[in-house]
């Protein structure tokens, strides 16, 4: 699958500093932020900052040290956010069917409350 990656899209907006964010962490590749409309009681998302729209583009195509700085950093925001003890749930949405609303690559990190099923009927 061929990604071409939209420069205007809402997250590179924020990674250049045109739009403000509620940062949580930011490291050398990847920049993680609270959501605008959280869904549960801990919404954070995490993004590389590289132009990727989904996670196979980002697999296929990222280096080594985007990639290793991106995941430990979904981990310390986990353990920065001290959801070790009562658990939490990572969700990539990826095109039409995955209901994809920003194309870059976004992990939605969330916790606070029993999640319920993983999916709800379309
Ligand atoms: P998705 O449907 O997986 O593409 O999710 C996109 C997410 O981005 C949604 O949960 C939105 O609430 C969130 N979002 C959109 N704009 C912003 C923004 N300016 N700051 C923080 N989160 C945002």
């Amino acid at each position: 699958m061929a990604h071409s990656y939209d420069d205007q899209n809402i997250f590179a907006k924020i990674l250049r500093g045109d739009i403000p964010n509620d940062t949580v962490l930011e490291t050398e590749h990847t920049l993680a932020f609270r959501d605008i409309q959280p869904q549960a009681p801990l919404h954070v998302l995490v993004i590389p900052k590289g132009p990727y729209v989904c996670f196979d583009h980002f697999a296929q195509e990222a280096s080594d040290a985007e990639i290793v700085d991106y995941v430990r950093a979904v981990g310390e925001v986990c353990r920065m956010e001290g959801l070790e003890e009562d658990g939490w749930r990572l969700i990539s949405n990826a095109g039409a069917h995955g209901v994809q609303e920003v194309p870059h690559l976004h992990v939605h990190v969330l916790a606070g409350r029993r999640l319920g099923r993983m999916l709800q009927p379309a």
